[in-house]
């Protein structure tokens, strides 16, 4: 009976969107197996402060590694691993990943790690935060969670309930592309934010709206004292632009791409040697 009705349903379809249907059945199949098969890497890709130019941290950034097709974007599958509820054990495994690197990093640095929207309404967030911190000795203040602003739509209740109890542990919080979503202003005073990434089209736009928005963001962070990485800088003309605004912070290719944890050693070494010549 199911079958016979799944077989109408088919049928409906153009025949390259059975194909695409398909695609995407296998795509979920192989992304359920893909943590037990260790299918997953994180790179780091580090956050410098504009004041004196030092690297504060690394963002972890989720990779894919397929067997067939090699490296899947992170925007291919996460919104799929959202829809089916896989983030959750994936979003662990990053946590996890993530803090068990920066350990082993100078005690100055941070880590950021992306949570998804369905990770922060999750009942154990908070659970799985405080546990990955223990286990791994990571000090909770070198921890910033990235939320988005779909993470903050409704129940606000409950959301802020998470805000304060993530941020009572000691872990910052930063508000992730920011002006990409639903924004408002008003998320920035209604929340505790330690952070605001203003998204890459801001930054780089060239737009007169844009460039208002940059403006009036950066300017509101300032006066109420949050941290405004501007994020997607690739050329030194944009760094100097956004060192022209009220930042904090920048994170682009500019100043350092994603990478794996072999070259972040690397870096921090010669950063160090850099530091002891200097
Ligand atoms: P995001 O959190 O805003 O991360 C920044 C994205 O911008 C990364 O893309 C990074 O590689 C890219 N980027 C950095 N600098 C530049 C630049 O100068 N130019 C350009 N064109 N791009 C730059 P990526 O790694 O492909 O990740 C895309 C998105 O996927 C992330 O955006 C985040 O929303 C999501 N994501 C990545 N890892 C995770 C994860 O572990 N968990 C969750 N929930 N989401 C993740
Ligand atoms: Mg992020
Ligand atoms: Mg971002
Ligand atoms: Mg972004």
């Amino acid at each position: 009976e199911a079958k016979r009705a799944g077989k109408g349903r088919f049928r409906v379809f153009e025949p390259d969107m059975q194909v695409s249907l398909r695609e995407r059945r296998e795509l979920e199949i192989d992304l359920r197996r893909a943590l037990a098969l260790r299918q997953f890497r994180l790179n780091y890709q580090p956050f410098v402060e504009l004041e004196g130019n030092n690297i504060r941290g690394f963002e972890a950034l989720l990779r894919w590694q397929h067997p067939v097709r090699g490296n899947v974007p992170p925007l291919d599958f996460i919104p799929m691993a959202e829809e089916t509820g896989l983030i959750v054990k994936i979003g662990e495994w990053v946590l996890r990943t993530a803090c068990e690197a920066a350990v082993s990093w100078p005690e100055n640095l941070t880590i950021a790690v992306n949570v998804s929207p369905l990770q922060f309404k999750s009942d154990n967030l908070l659970d799985t935060v405080e546990a990955t911190l223990k286990e791994t000795g990571l000090a909770a203040n070198r921890l910033e969670l990235e939320i988005t602003e779909s993470a903050l739509l409704d129940d606000t209740e409950n959301v802020l309930a998470t805000l304060h109890a993530l941020r009572g542990l000691g872990v910052k919080i930063s508000m992730d592309d920011f002006g990409t979503g639903y924004s408002s202003l008003s998320y920035l005073q209604k929340f505790p934010f330690d952070k605001i990434k203003i998204d890459r089209s801001f930054v780089v736009g060239e737009s007169s709206d844009s460039q208002a928005i940059l403006k009036a963001v950066a300017g509101l962070g300032s006066s109420l004292g949050i941290a405004i990485t501007a994020e997607g800088v690739e050329t030194s003309d944009q760094l100097e632009h956004i060192r022209s605004q009220n930042c904090t912070h920048v994170q682009g290719y500019f100043t350092g791409r994603p990478m794996n944890d072999a070259a972040v050693a690397d870096l921090l070494q010669s950063q160090m040697r850099k530091n002891t010549n200097a």
